[in-house]
């Protein structure tokens, strides 16, 4: 054994972020195995804020919610891949056709490629690379920062996003005419989607889809 992949071995953190087991991945094979799935294709949904199509992965609860947790507001970014990789697993399934080109929901001043604090970001890079798509990353930025969804109210929410988004300059060339999925980790009332997917509508894309890690069961009970 090398120096270095002893350290390695005795540096790293082996243990997951979920259950403290050892692991060899952030997420253990048997908590991410009690991850619930969630929609078995594309849906049309009538959130909060609008009518949305998507997919959404998994059920926010138990432990996908400790997971996005703890990568959101514990910064434990190291999830980020892993999660990534099991939306586009199970993204694979949907045979989007059209070579899409996925866009990230953007954080104030995320610009650069594959941001790897920063899961929409990350997980365009594996879809596009799993589901024969584009990375978009960049053609849609954020021109005002925006409280945190989850520290509002539904109604606040769906005010928060209001002219949050902006195309980038060469989005409108990137985008006219394609199948655009726009990438986010949960989706609730779809404020935030609603708010991009008309951003996005601006370059006249063939059509404007979602995916998203999670779907919180409060979008079903939130509709008015
Ligand atoms: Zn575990």
């Amino acid at each position: 054994m090398s120096i270095l992949s002893f350290l390695h071995q005795v540096l790293a953190d082996k243990a997951c972020f979920l259950c403290g087991e050892e692991s060899d991945d952030p997420v253990c094979p048997r908590c991410a195995s009690s991850f619930r799935t969630c929609d078995t294709g594309l849906s049309d949904r009538r959130l909060a804020a609008g009518p949305a199509s998507g997919f959404s992965a998994y059920w926010y609860e138990g432990t996908m919610r400790q997971a996005i947790l703890q990568m959101k507001v514990q910064g434990e970014y190291q999830l980020a891949g892993q999660l990534a990789g099991m939306l586009a697993n199970l993204a694979r399934s949907l045979s989007l056709r059209d070579r899409p080109v996925f866009v990230p929901v953007p954080r104030l001043g995320t610009r650069q490629q594959g941001d790897p604090r920063h899961f929409p970001s990350v997980a365009c890079g594996t879809l596009a690379e799993s589901c024969n798509g584009d990375s978009g990353v960049g053609l849609l930025l954020k021109t005002h920062p925006t409280p945190l969804q989850t520290q509002l109210s539904d109604t606040r929410r769906l005010k928060n996003v209001d002219g949050a988004f902006e195309l980038s300059a060469n989005a409108p060339g990137m985008l006219h005419d394609r199948t655009v999925i726009i990438v986010d980790d949960v989706l609730t009332t779809g404020a935030t989607i609603c708010a991009a997917t008309s951003v996005i509508l601006q370059a006249r894309p063939h059509q404007c889809l979602y995916l998203t890690l999670a779907l919180s069961r409060a979008t079903m009970s939130s509709g008015f």
